[in-house]
């Protein structure tokens, strides 16, 4: 072996094939699942309906280089998300725009409300739920209150598994309140979905002669860091060959300096023999109890199926017993601190590169992982390229 990716995720993938293609070198990649995708797998349940295992997935970015690069590996087509959040029993689009004042206002105070931000926000698509909670127009402050209680708050308190009171509405600046009737999750221009599925695109990368992928193995039964010696060791046995690892830094480290803190996700599967379960294919239920929302995936993917499949999502602290999976990092100056201690130490590894959603301790869409994992190829071809095997 040449080098050792630790994930079979995009970011492990699109490194695997830069190394295997461009600098010609045998990549073995290990995974601890049993398939490849990461968490973008995807597959067809026992009644036929493409899902995602780990939570719905839609491609989009601002940035053509990116798109034209996951065109290499796979046919795309257009797929503008639309989510919406059910309030009082009332199915209104997110991010809330006009239609959600239309849905809960009477016609006269709707238009006065409409009226009132035009005038004060002029020519603005969009403001941030503080600047709403924030103006001086009572009416429009009143709306932005309405929408904080029974919905950001609600949410977020959920998702982070905090108590309302301690939702600070500064953490809510990224998403916005749209003042048209636009509709559509994401305003990237490249939006997209697979013709076929992500499995496909995730075949295509990984299929060249240079690339093993080897499934269910976890790395870190084999693979272990001395602290001491700043060295790697694969089976007891000190290795100079790279080896990019993907994984959690503090498992890496034998949480050394403790445990870095993640979100998880329980996903409650159901079927349904009924035509539609919701008015969108993600629907956001801030005022039930537990869970947080549906993904239905026969509108997600536009499927012309039988029945319904869907996926009821409750976020849950991360703890990695059972088959939990670390999904969102806890971003906070402690756990930051925390991150960078672990870092400062992979930084002294010579042959150690980091990089993804788990490694860099961020949450990435899929865009920011592949951009991510295209300036570690740069990196690397610099480093790598005087090393024996090295076609150019
Ligand atoms: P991962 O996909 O997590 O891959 C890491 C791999 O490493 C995993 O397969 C894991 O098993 C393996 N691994 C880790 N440790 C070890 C070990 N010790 N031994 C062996 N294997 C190991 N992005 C979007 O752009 N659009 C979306 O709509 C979107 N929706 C999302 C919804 C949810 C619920 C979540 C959680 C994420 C979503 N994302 C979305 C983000 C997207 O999933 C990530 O950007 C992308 O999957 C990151 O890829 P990665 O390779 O860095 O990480």
């Amino acid at each position: 072996m040449e080098v050792l990716i630790v994930g079979c995720g995009l970011t492990g993938s699109i490194i695997a094939r830069f190394l295997a293609e461009n600098l010609n070198k045998k990549v073995i990649i290990w995974d601890r699942r049993n398939h490849i995708g990461g968490n973008m797998y995807d597959y067809y349940d026992e009644h036929g309906i493409l899902v995602h295992k780990y939570g719905p997935h839609t491609f989009h970015t601002k940035k053509k280089e990116l798109y034209d690069y996951i065109c290499k590996f796979a046919e795309w087509e257009d797929y503008k998300l639309t989510c919406m959040a059910q309030i009082d029993g009332k199915f209104t689009p997110t991010p809330f725009n006009f239609q959600t004042i239309d849905d809960f206002y009477s016609e006269e105070d709707a238009n006065d409300l409409k009226n009132r931000i035009k005038k004060v926000f002029g020519g603005r698509k969009t403001a941030t739920v503080i600047e709403v909670l924030n103006c001086d127009d009572e009416k429009i402050r009143k709306y932005g209150e309405f929408l904080f209680e029974k919905d950001y708050s609600l949410y977020t308190a959920k998702q982070w598994g905090i108590s309302v009171k301690e939702v600070d509405p500064s953490i809510l600046k990224r998403v916005p309140l749209r003042f048209s009737y636009d509709i559509g999750y994401f305003d990237d221009e490249y939006q997209v979905m697979p013709k076929t599925t992500y499995v496909d695109f995730f075949k295509n990368i990984l299929n060249h002669k240079n690339i093993e992928v080897r499934l269910g193995i976890e790395a870190l039964d084999y693979l272990k860091i001395d602290k001491v010696k700043r060295k790697i060791l694969v089976n007891n046995k000190v290795v100079d060959f790279p080896v990019i690892y993907t994984g959690a830094l503090d498992e890496l480290f034998d949480t050394c300096y403790g445990k870095l803190p993640y979100r998880s996700l329980h996903f409650e599967w159901k079927y349904e023999n009924i035509e539609s379960k919701q008015d969108a294919p993600v629907v956001a239920y801030p005022q039930e109890d537990k869970f947080t929302r549906i993904t239905e995936y026969k509108k997600l993917l536009k499927q012309e199926v039988k029945g319904t499949s869907y996926a009821v999502e409750y976020p849950l602290s991360y703890d990695e017993q059972g088959d939990m999976e670390p999904y969102y990092p806890v971003l906070t100056e402690k756990s930051m601190e925390k991150y960078n201690r672990y870092l400062d130490i992979a930084n002294t590894i010579n042959n150690l590169y980091l990089a993804g959603r788990l490694a860099d301790f961020k949450y990435y869409n899929m865009d920011q992982a592949l951009e991510r994992a295209l300036s570690l190829c740069k990196i690397l071809k610099d480093e790598l390229y005087y090393m024996k095997g090295s076609k150019n």
